[in-house]
């Protein structure tokens, strides 16, 4: 399975679609994400590649991500070591 979402967000790749609200975000545009989302502690609902609504999960010590088609991120991957 292809892991394009996770390896955009650990190159710090600028999002394409808000993985908040799925909305294109214009060349340029800079995106407000909240402190807590910046942090990696709020869970993406879409996915910043495609926009698709991804199917999350949320666990006690963390939550987990997946588009159907760029694969899949969990948030121990992006700086909660
Ligand atoms: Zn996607």
């Amino acid at each position: 399975m292809s892991n394009e979402l996770l390896s955009a967000l650990l190159a710090g790749d600028a999002p394409i679609y808000h993985p908040n609200t799925g909305q294109e975000i214009a060349k340029g545009e800079e995106i407000k994400l909240s402190p807590s989302a910046r942090a990696g502690l709020e869970a993406p609902r879409f996915c910043q590649l495609c926009g698709r609504r991804m199917v999350v999960q949320v666990r006690p010590d963390g939550w987990d991500a997946t588009c159907s088609r760029h694969g899949d991120v969990d948030s121990v991957y992006l700086g909660r070591r």
